[in-house]
């Protein structure tokens, strides 16, 4: 089996501006610099990347966007291309199961944001997971498969691609899902790479997400298929991030 390097990014969602996204840049890079073996990863929102890529350029923490427009370029306001990010990030979030509510994307637009995102030299971490009743419905497993594959339609950068499982019901709600859950489901996506492409299926890193802290992570990366993990709130203070991240480097 490919032996699979642990990475951790921090999403800030719609959190930080320009200073206070260096100063917890900063803060994460000095908490965090020394730790090795695994992959660091922050995403600050739009206006705060150009000075955190600036910080981090060559330093141990790469910088990701948490979002991209599946439009090349043109009249689409407020839309951010993924040329434009090309020289600010390696890597971009793309289906989090927020875009995927509040903002209606569909599995269809994910594939379409990840496909621009790869051919424009981006990393993407594709998001999937259930919501409350679809898991109460005992249908997880399926669910998931089914986005994962409608998700990644077309796509065949398997050497870029992370794949984040994020049920909706642990997100930002301190209740993480088990350890048990996490590797089923982590599982599930892997069997779906897989089925896609069979080569790649050992290599693909396969993130967990929701609630997870520096006190749950090392149990988390015990599970053989969680290889990392998408942190919301807890990569908001870097003591707290740093920490994390000591804790996967050492797991
Ligand atoms: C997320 O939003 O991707 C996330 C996992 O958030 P939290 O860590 O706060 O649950």
């Amino acid at each position: 089996m490919a032996l699979r390097t642990p990475v951790i990014t921090g999403n800030w969602k719609m959190n930080t501006d320009i200073e206070s996204g260096l100063e917890l840049a900063r803060g994460i890079l000095e908490g965090s610099d020394a730790a090795s073996g695994v992959e660091k990863i922050v995403c600050p929102p739009f206006v705060a990347l150009a000075a955190v890529s600036e910080l981090l350029r060559g330093s141990s923490i790469q910088v990701g966007a948490q979002n991209v427009s599946a439009n090349e370029n043109g009249a689409f306001t407020g839309e951010i291309s993924a040329t434009m990010l090309s020289g600010l990030a390696a890597y971009v979030i793309v289906g989090h199961s927020e875009r995927r509510a509040l903002y209606s994307e569909t599995s269809g637009d994910v594939a379409a944001k990840t496909a621009v995102a790869v051919s424009a030299g981006l990393k993407p971490i594709l998001c999937v997971g259930e919501a409350l009743e679809i898991r109460q419905a005992g249908n997880a497993g399926a669910f998931v498969a089914d986005q994962l594959e409608s998700s990644l339609a077309g796509y065949s950068a398997w050497d870029s691609l992370i794949v984040a499982y994020e049920p909706v019901w642990a997100i930002g709600t301190g209740e993480a899902a088990t350890t048990e859950q996490a590797q089923e489901m982590t599982s599930v996506c892997r069997g779906v790479i897989r089925k896609l492409a069979a080569d790649a299926a050992d290599s693909v890193r396969v993130l967990y997400g929701g609630s997870v802290n520096s006190g749950n992570i090392a149990e988390l990366l015990e599970q053989p298929d969680i290889d990392g993990a998408l942190v919301g709130g807890a990569s908001l203070k870097a003591d707290e991030f740093s920490k994390l991240i000591v804790a996967a480097g050492s797991a």
